[in-house]
């Protein structure tokens, strides 16, 4: 079955594909055709994956799905949430967005906050959502040099048992996997990919829908 992934991003088509598996060929929007951008004016999440997921289906009419996150921080009543990719202006870097977010932080105790991912999939024109969420909290400072975007100042709330189990399913040895004696202060740049699609926010949106389309 062919599905159109409305996104440009090289890693999350890489990780979408391993998630559906080989039943499922994956295009991104270059792939069908589709090379602009689609203008992000929503208000919520699920708003701007379902602008985006039309904006495929409108131009191609493929069966297609598009992925919206933001980052919630409990301290900043929800901010940045929708506006999480320019949370330091149009056309900031990560960087910029990491710099306002531990700046508006300095000294605030509550750093809770989660990651948290709307899919909508547009099958035979009928709209479908997915969501998936991961709690943890906003670190004093980077570290870490995997992944992209906040993930230097994110800290998942993760056990060691669920870590564990996490790296057994993924055929992984325990040993040599330092970030796990460090659980509760290691950021998700400090984790390998594998692990952190195993427990994020997209990750479990994506499952969601694989489970779904499967069934
Ligand atoms: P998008 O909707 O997937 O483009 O995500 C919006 C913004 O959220 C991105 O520009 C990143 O700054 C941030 N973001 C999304 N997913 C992640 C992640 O897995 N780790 C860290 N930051 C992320």
């Amino acid at each position: 079955m062919k599905l159109v992934f409305a996104t440009g991003n090289k890693g999350k088509l890489r990780e979408a594909s391993e998630i559906l598996g080989a039943e499922f060929e994956l295009l991104s929007s270059a792939q069908a055709g589709i090379t602009e951008d689609v203008e992000e004016t929503g208000l919520t999440l699920e708003d701007n994956s379902i602008i985006k997921a039309e904006y495929i289906y409108s131009r191609t009419g493929m069966d297609c799905f598009a992925d919206d996150t933001g980052l919630e921080v409990d301290a900043l009543g929800g901010a940045p949430g929708v506006m999480t990719a320019r949370y330091a202006g149009e056309g900031c870097r990560f960087e910029d967005n990491m710099n306002k977010l531990l700046a508006e932080l300095e000294g605030v105790e509550n750093r809770t906050a989660r990651f948290r991912s709307v899919v909508t999939l547009i099958l035979g024109g009928e709209k479908h959502f997915f969501e998936g969420v991961m709690e943890g909290r906003i670190a004093l400072r980077k570290s870490g040099h995997e992944g992209f975007g906040y993930d230097p100042v994110f800290i998942p709330l993760l056990s060691r048992e669920e870590a564990v189990q996490i790296l057994n399913d993924l055929g992984l040895p325990l040993s040599g996997q330092e970030w796990v004696d460090r659980l509760g202060e290691c950021t998700v740049a400090e984790m390998p990919e594998e692990v952190k699609n195993a427990i994020s926010h997209r990750g479990k949106a994506l499952r969601l829908m694989a489970a779904w389309l499967k069934k």
